[in-house]
């Protein structure tokens, strides 16, 4: 399906797992794409490479989401470099855990600076780009609604941050033609969480499939979004969790 012909993405932490799947799913079905990494430089490198071998114009650049002025200058830079932005997807993530007492200020300023900061600011950004059909998807967590052991409130505090923010800004956008959503996933199998990990036996229990899902099985749901297709869907949240919510 070719149905992302003529648009612009960017996807924010796209060397790696759900972001690399989601820029290259974007790609296939006709968007140029741009991803921004933090260490991974090879990694984004490689799925540059990948959406140029489809014909799509991609570029990787390097911005740290705990720094408000490089996720800033990101999201212009992928706009000028792709001559235009119309969808942005806010994935760029990482998953602080353990014990209430061990959590530090500073582990919570940049997670939250990461998780919400970050999203709020590229998502600013981005509109000033943006025209009619514009999309803004960011990538929540199952965690945000149902939090099943210790250990994760921060995490779960900073996803939650999305659903406010999801809803506020698509009341800002929406008479622009701007559809903003939240996808909150489940167990899905990346380096942040591996289908053959410590807790992995643990979080397939939590499901009602038994199974974690797949980077691809984001990306297909986040496209849709993207899409024509998903016009009339904004201020959502998604559950793509294989049923931890349920
Ligand atoms: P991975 O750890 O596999 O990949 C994380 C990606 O985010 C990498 O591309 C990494 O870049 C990038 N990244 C991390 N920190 C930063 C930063 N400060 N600035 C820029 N980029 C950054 O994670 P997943 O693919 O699993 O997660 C993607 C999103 O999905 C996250 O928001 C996560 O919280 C969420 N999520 C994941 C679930 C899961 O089970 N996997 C479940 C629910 C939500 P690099 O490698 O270049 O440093």
């Amino acid at each position: 399906m070719q149905d992302l012909i003529g648009k612009a993405a960017l996807v924010t932490g796209g060397s790696r797992g759900m972001g690399a799947a989601i820029a290259r799913t974007l790609a296939t079905r006709g968007a140029d794409v741009a991803i921004t990494y933090l260490n991974g430089m090879d990694k984004a490198r490689a799925v540059v490479a990948e959406i140029r071998a489809y014909g799509r114009k991609a570029l990787a650049i390097r911005a740290d989401s705990a720094d408000s002025a490089a996720i800033v200058a990101a999201v212009n830079e992928a706009a000028a470099g792709l001559s235009r932005l119309d969808i942005l997807v806010n994935n760029a993530g990482i998953f602080p855990h353990g014990p209430l007492e061990e959590v530090t200020p500073e582990e919570i300023d940049r997670t939250l600076a990461i998780h919400a900061r970050a999203v709020f600011l590229a998502s600013q950004a981005a509109l000033k780009h943006m025209g009619a059909g514009g999309r803004i998807v960011s990538i929540g967590s199952s965690l945000a609604w149902r939090v099943p052991s210790a250990g994760m409130t921060l995490y779960a505090m900073s996803k939650a941050a999305l659903i406010g923010f999801t809803k506020g800004l698509a009341r800002d956008v929406g008479v622009r033609g701007i559809t903003v959503n939240v996808v909150d996933p489940g167990p899905i199998d990346t380096d942040m969480n591996p289908a053959d990990g410590e807790a992995a036996d643990v979080e397939k229990a939590l499901t009602a499939l038994g199974t974690y899902g797949r980077p691809e099985d984001v990306a297909t749901l986040v496209a849709h979004l993207a899409s024509e297709a998903g016009r009339n869907i904004t201020g959502a949240s998604l559950a793509i969790d294989g049923g931890v919510t349920a």
